[in-house]
């Protein structure tokens, strides 16, 4: 038998610092660890008596071996994620390239009802997507720390940049992210970011990270349900149920794609369905796809998949807003089809997405079969976890002085979740190096100890 790093209690998976566990001996380990979780560990409250600044999560010990098979494709960041955390918690899986091998591909599909990655089994269970909250749950470690200085919501540029500056002035900092890289890593192409030509978002975001690493950062995968002032601290509550206090706060959660607003939308998100055609796009090789949007990000889709794709319908609701060097470039490509003053007004397949049904400004109503749309019609703020926090303006952005600080003493915010109007990496990025300086001499000027 392989050597064991993770195992299995009531239904959990625990790391087991690479033992070898045979069956027989597995039985009796599993039993005298559950007699020593129930007497150490089980009747610990999660949540009551806390020490500031702690983070404590589900985790422990031994058991059986689980199987963990990661259905990814080349560029998917997500699928890049999901294996970072499995390779950071030293769980052993096997990675299966779906957007090469076709036989793979018709299982994943067959197992997870869906055409999206990442797909990842855990023995019998298949978890669909990047699910921080559930690998979390099934593999975190438990970990304590001293009070945080500062605790960052969100990797994305502003994020890391913030770290990268917070770990500088050598404060005591932990990133909370549901991803790490965040939007950019939905570009195929930067090339507005100083100092590359051109650099994709996933190599681009992979820096940032590396850089913000090699400070003494806790960078953690969990979503941030709450954030609570208590006295001098902030309590911080996570979708993992952890928690943990801080000092300062900086918010850099960004943005989220918005919906189409069509019936069934639902239903067909990861069954022809995507908002990630960095992830998804290889797995609609030779297939007929529509992109809806007409801004910059639906015409780099558009380009790119017209590469991949047999056809591309291009599906603009009023006219094209994208830069004029990426309609230049679409106009080149033969098989993609541009409908302006057009929208989407129904989604028709069984399992999977067949066809769509669009109408014009006329009223006129067409209808197009095809096995893929990728939604590119813009973004929301990450905002509803302060809204009863921090003062927003009308767009639910977070609103900022020119130094990164909020309404409330203590937090500060940064990028695409802000009233920043310009929505840009190196704008992001510039915002957070602010935020985290002036976290920084909040702390030094005017933080008190209770
Ligand atoms: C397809 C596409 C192409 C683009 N191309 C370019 C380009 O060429 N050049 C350019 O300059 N800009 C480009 N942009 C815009 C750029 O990516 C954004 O402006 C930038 O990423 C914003 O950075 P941010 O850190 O503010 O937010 P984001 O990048 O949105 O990062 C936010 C982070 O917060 C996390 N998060 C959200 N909510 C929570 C929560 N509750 N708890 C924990 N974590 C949370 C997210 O998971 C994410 O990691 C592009 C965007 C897209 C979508």
């Amino acid at each position: 038998m392989q050597s064991t790093r993770h195992a299995r209690i009531a239904g959990r998976y625990f790391p087991c610092a690479g033992t070898i566990v045979k069956p027989p001996f597995n039985a009796v380990l599993e039993f005298c660890v559950k007699r020593l979780l129930r007497r150490y560990v089980l009747p610990t409250p999660l949540y009551s008596g806390v020490p500031a600044g702690i983070f404590i999560s589900s985790r422990l010990i031994f058991g059986m071996m689980s199987k963990v098979v990661v259905y990814s494709t080349q560029n998917c960041p997500y699928c890049r994620m999901a294996k970072a955390f499995l390779d950071k918690y030293k769980v052993p899986y096997e990675s299966i390239d779906v957007g090469a091998d076709i036989e793979a591909a018709k299982k994943m599909i067959d197992l997870s009802g869906q055409r999206g990655v990442p797909v990842i089994t855990v023995d019998d269970e298949v978890i669909v997507g990047f699910d921080s909250q559930r690998l979390n749950q099934l593999f975190g470690i438990p970990d304590t720390s001293d009070a945080f200085d500062v605790l960052i919501v969100g990797a994305g540029p502003a994020g890391l940049t913030a770290a990268v500056y917070c770990g500088r002035k050598m404060l005591n900092t932990i990133v909370l992210s549901e991803n790490i890289g965040g939007q950019a890593l939905e570009s195929w192409a930067i090339e507005n970011y100083m100092g590359y030509r051109m650099v994709t978002g996933e190599d681009l975001m992979k820096k940032f990270e590396e850089q913000a690493r090699n400070l003494n950062i806790r960078l953690e995968l969990d979503r941030v349900v709450s954030i609570a002032k208590e006295g001098n601290l902030f309590r911080v509550r996570t979708a993992s149920n952890s928690e943990g206090r801080a000092k300062a706060i900086i918010l850099t959660q960004g943005n989220r794609p918005r919906k189409l607003g069509v019936a069934n939308e639902e239903q067909y998100l990861g069954r022809g369905l995507s908002i990630c055609s960095t992830c998804d796009g290889p797995l609609y090789r030779g297939k007929r796809i529509a992109v809806v949007g007409g801004g910059n990000s639906a015409l780099q889709t558009a380009i790119e998949m017209s590469g991949i794709a047999e056809s591309v319908d291009l599906i603009v609701r009023h006219s094209l807003r994208a830069d004029p060097v990426y309609v230049e470039k679409m106009k080149t490509k033969s098989n993609i089809t541009v409908h302006t003053g057009s929208q989407i007004t129904a989604l028709r397949g069984e399992k999977f997405l067949s066809g769509i049904t669009i109408r014009d400004d006329q009223g006129i109503e067409k209808a197009i079969d095809l096995d893929g749309v990728f939604i590119e019609i813009g973004w929301l703020p990450n905002t509803d976890i302060v809204a009863d926090l921090v003062q927003l303006n009308g767009r639910k952005e977070i609103v900022v002085d020119v130094n990164g600080r909020t309404s409330v003493p203590g937090i500060f915010a940064a990028g695409d979740a802000t009233n920043v109007k310009s929505k840009q990496i190196i704008i992001a990025a510039g915002d957070g190096a602010k935020a985290a300086l002036e976290a920084y001499e909040y702390l030094m000027s005017e933080w008190k100890e209770a």
